[in-house]
């Protein structure tokens, strides 16, 4: 099948993680599927507000190869873990069991089933290059190639926001993660030289091209290799401090307050920690109409200020930034980009800066030597050019 341009390493990786099924399994694998990771541009704790985001599909992938099973089991293998096959019976699934990195497929199946979807049992082998726990969401790209496989090989019918919805449930009910729906629907549902503009309150979608290379600009992201400790509690601590805002505001969800009716919102809530979750959901929804107009009008160079406002949004506001992306954003505005911001959910992980494609080596050398004179192990930082959401292989 064409996978067309940018989705040759997954096509490569394609054929790889068939053979690894067949040695595996010892029968080759009945299709192979992908799932990418993400990086969001814009729009960050919108999600969990019924607001909207603006993420990208990176053209790192999880590549599965899978054969249907009809008796009840699920075994599942990852090229990544160094584990050995897991084996699970698909009656005996419980949420929260703990099962490891298998968690993530198994959860998938067991979302399926429970909304009452015909999955008899697979044989799952898999392989990622999405790089685990920075915040680029190689857990989403897990579930959605699980979730497509199961579709395509059980004739499920289901749609991407509805497989999209089952690695939300697997993600929150099986393996206990509280996460909005963005980074299924960013895997499920992006395309090639695109951003995905999500409103995460009915999952309608808008595909609005983004495609940095073409007007001359990269697109970096900067893992900075940090997760902070405080980081679980204070995610679900931000999540509250949403909720108690709506709450006091009478209203379902923060997106129905618009920056028309903010400064009046913000003088009837007396908690400063609500006041600045509040603030920062409604003006960063903003920030995320505001990028869709500036990429439809194809003036991408004047996306990078709004990308750093959305950062100082996050720090002084949510505050949800931690010293490391806090010197990514500066060295690289300083060495001359034209924006820069945290992405995800904070306390460490990745952040996207934008600049103009000649000045990437200096931008680079700026945030290494920054992180080298701060005492901060290097980050690793690539280009992310919008890619394929997820899609089958073979
Ligand atoms: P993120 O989604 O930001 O990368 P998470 O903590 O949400 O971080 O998900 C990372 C987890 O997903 C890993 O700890 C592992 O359990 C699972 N995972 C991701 N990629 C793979 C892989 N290639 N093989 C096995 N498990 C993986
Ligand atoms: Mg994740």
């Amino acid at each position: 099948m064409a996978a067309g341009a940018g989705a040759g390493g997954a096509a490569g990786i394609g054929a790889g993680v068939a053979e690894g099924f067949r040695r595996l399994y010892g029968a080759p694998p009945e299709g192979v599927w992908a799932a990418p990771g993400r990086v969001n541009l814009i729009g960050e704790y919108t999600d969990v507000n019924d607001g909207f985001v603006l993420p990208l599909a990176l053209p790192h992938t999880a590549v599965a190869a899978v054969s249907r099973r009809t008796d009840g089991r699920l075994r599942v293998h990852s090229a990544d873990t160094g584990e050995g096959v897991v084996q699970l019976d698909l009656d005996a699934l419980e949420p929260r069991a703990g099962t490891g990195w298998a968690a993530y497929p198994a959860g998938v199946a067991w979302a399926l089933r429970e909304a009452g979807h015909p999955v008899t049992g697979a044989d799952l082998h898999l392989a990622s290059t999405v790089p685990t726990g920075a915040g680029l969401s190689s857990s989403a790209a897990l579930e959605i190639v699980t979730a497509l496989a199961l579709n395509d090989l059980h004739g499920l019918g289901l749609t991407a926001p509805e497989l999209a919805r089952v690695g939300q449930r697997a993600e929150n009910a099986f393996v206990g993660v509280p996460c909005g729906v963005m980074d299924q629907m960013a895997s499920a549902c992006c395309a090639e030289g695109h951003a995905l503009h999500l409103d995460t309150r009915d999952l309608t979608t808008r595909h609005v091209p983004f495609d940095p290379a073409a007007h001359g600009l990269a697109l970096l992201v900067v893992d900075t290799g940090v997760k902070h400790a405080l980081g679980d509690g204070a995610y679900a601590e931000r999540r509250a401090a949403c909720e108690a805002g709506a709450r006091a505001l009478g209203v379902r969800a923060l997106r129905e307050i618009g920056t028309v009716q903010l400064p009046d919102a913000l003088r009837r809530l007396p908690d400063r920690a609500v006041r600045g979750a509040v603030r920062h959901v409604v003006t960063d929804n903003h920030r995320v109409e505001r990028t869709v107009a500036l990429l439809e009008a194809g003036d991408l160079r004047a996306v990078g200020p709004v990308l750093t406002e959305g950062h100082a949004s996050l720090r002084d506001d949510l505050r949800v930034s931690c010293p490391e992306l806090d010197l990514v954003v500066a060295a690289a505005t300083a060495a001359g980009a034209l924006g820069a911001r945290m992405t995800g959910g904070g306390f460490g992980g990745s952040a996207v800066v934008l600049a103009e494609a000649g000045d990437t080596d200096t931008v680079t050398k700026a945030v290494r030597e920054a992180f080298a004179a701060a005492g901060y192990t290097a980050p690793r930082v690539f280009p992310a050019a919008p890619s394929a959401g997820a899609r089958r292989l073979a």
